[in-house]
């Protein structure tokens, strides 16, 4: 058996729980982020006229639907 004082029982503890918090933290993040980018892969910006528009054709340059211009995929800026 390893001898354990009560101090090192309790910096074990708190460390452990540290890393659970800090781990489920930086989890929920990353998932948070990856639906973020998920639900706006599709959501174009039109260089010409700023209309955001959605386009699900996967096409290398979709038409604005309202001015007709050609746009680059960009993915949009956040807030
Ligand atoms: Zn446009």
């Amino acid at each position: 058996m390893i001898p354990v004082t009560l101090d090192w029982l309790i910096f074990i503890y708190l460390g452990v729980m540290l890393a659970l918090v800090f781990g489920t933290w930086i989890v929920s993040e990353y998932r948070h982020q990856r639906r973020e980018r998920l639900a706006f892969r599709d959501v174009l910006r039109c260089g010409i006229c700023a209309l955001q528009f959605e386009d699900k054709t996967g096409a290398l340059l979709p038409r604005c639907p309202q001015c007709g211009s050609l746009n680059e995929r960009f993915p949009l800026s956040r807030l």
